[in-house]
């Protein structure tokens, strides 16, 4: 790669919130910016959300302006669908090898869509949580970024089939693309590799693997989401029948010994917000959030004001010993116990949603981590994690770690 300016670009890990904002704050405070994404689009979690806390706005809402201010920066050079496999060197001479995919469908694609009407083959959409399919050449989400098809190697056949090669009349399809390996020269690293949900598979008690109508909170996003698998109504997945009656299990998973340790900051208020979503999309739905501790901050405290108001939401202190199926009914039997007045419950819903925390990304690095498995805050000179990658937090909290570290490469 040739570069601009006599420093050294700053290299980003991590197309999610926090590497955006990285970049653009260190790319309009003239430095020269690499932006690192393994998807096709960037975004991260938040693009997938159906809203987001406090203000409850779709995630287009924050990206879009971001996406403008990238492309409209020239020292922003970004690569999609590409990973770093190796850092060497020091502060302000490190050299990093990245990979990047084969690009099937390169830059002149328009999304101009011939090709999916062609194609024949499905896959299974990743972005909605496999509840919907695709084609195997498809637009991963209605604000892609950058704005093109990409194409699944697992299910395309490729020259076998060619159909949409056949229709596409900006010649944008090259089944002949290969991977591309490249060295990156820069000065410093900012890693934003953010999160994944926990396994829910892992919690047996909950009963995650044992019925469709059993989803964790970031499925649950997608089945409110209005390019989600019920096209903006909320159904439940066995039937597509809509729910009466929603069981949120908090700490699924979190501040849990035998699982995770710590605190996932977000699921209070991601439940919470859920909560109120859930009566916006079905008024009278009666909705009830079994918790341990309800742990909100800031603006989101005017979220359990709203839902302790709400006649149709109950909050009930208690951990969530068991969840099984009703075969027969597809109904889910909730058994918890109400710690304040001291009581056993039998909960009978159509949904759960398991409010699953939160796990660092792994990375193929040498990195220095917790002991909670997040990356440490103390990385060799010039390299620095942020936001989720580094502890959980919401996205004003990650925005602000990414403004800071600009700085902290800036210096
Ligand atoms: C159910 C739920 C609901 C939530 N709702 C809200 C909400 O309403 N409001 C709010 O403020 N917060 C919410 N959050 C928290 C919010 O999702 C995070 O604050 C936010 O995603 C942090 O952004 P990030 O960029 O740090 O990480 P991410 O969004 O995880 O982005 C990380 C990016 O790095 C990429 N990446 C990972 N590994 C590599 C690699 N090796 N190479 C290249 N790229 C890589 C990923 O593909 C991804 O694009 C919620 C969280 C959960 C679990």
């Amino acid at each position: 790669m040739e570069y601009k300016s006599s420093i050294k670009p700053t290299l980003i890990i991590g197309g999610g919130i926090s590497g955006i904002t990285a970049a653009v704050e260190l790319a309009e405070a003239g430095r020269e910016v690499i932006l690192v994404e393994q998807k096709p689009y960037l975004g991260g979690n938040v693009v997938k959300m159906n809203n987001y806390f406090p203000k409850l706005c779709p995630p287009g809402c924050g990206l879009e302006i971001n996406f403008r201010r990238i492309r409209q920066n020239p020292r922003i050079t970004y690569f999609p669908s590409s990973t770093i496999s190796d850092i060497s060197g020091s502060k302000g001479n490190f050299s990093v090898s990245m990979v990047t995919s084969a690009l099937y469908v390169n830059d002149l694609c328009t999304a101009c869509g011939k090709c999916t009407e062609v194609c024949p083959e499905e896959r299974p959409d990743e972005f909605n949580y496999n509840f919907t399919k695709t084609k195997a050449i498809y637009l991963p989400h209605e604000m892609t970024f950058p704005m093109k098809f990409h194409i699944d190697d697992q299910y395309c056949k490729k020259e076998a089939c060619n159909k949409c090669v056949e229709v596409c009349t900006n010649n944008a399809i090259d089944f002949a693309a290969q991977a591309e390996s490249q060295v990156l020269e820069v000065s410093s690293i900012v890693i934003a590799t953010g999160w994944r949900n926990y396994d829910a598979r892992k919690l047996a008690n909950l009963g995650y693997s044992s019925s469709e109508n059993i989803v964790t909170n970031v499925e649950f996003e997608r089945l409110l989401a209005a390019a989600g698998s019920g096209n903006g109504k909320l159904k439940r997945p066995s039937d597509e029948k809509e729910p009466k009656e929603i069981v949120f299990v908090q700490c699924a998973g979190s501040r849990d010994e035998n699982h995770l340790p710590y605190c996932s900051a977000v699921c209070c208020s991601a439940s919470l917000k859920h909560a109120l979503t859930v009566q916006e999309k079905i008024p009278g739905c009666k909705v009830t959030i079994y918790y341990i501790d309800l742990r909100v901050t800031g603006r989101n405290e005017d979220f359990l004001k709203k839902v302790e108001e709400n006649p149709n939401i109950t909050l009930i202190k208690g951990k969530v010993g068991n969840v099984e199926k009703n075969s027969e009914t597809e109904n889910l039997i909730v058994e918890a116990e109400n710690i304040l007045e001291g009581k056993k419950i039998k909960h009978t819903a159509d949904l759960v949603v398991l409010a699953t925390g939160i796990v660092s990304n792994e990375l193929p690095l040498n990195l220095l981590t917790t002991q909670d498995g997040f990356l440490s805050d103390d990385q060799q000179e010039g390299i620095h994690a942020i936001s989720c990658s580094k502890k959980p937090m919401d996205v004003s909290s990650s925005v602000k770690e990414a403004t800071a570290v600009a700085l902290k490469a800036i210096q």
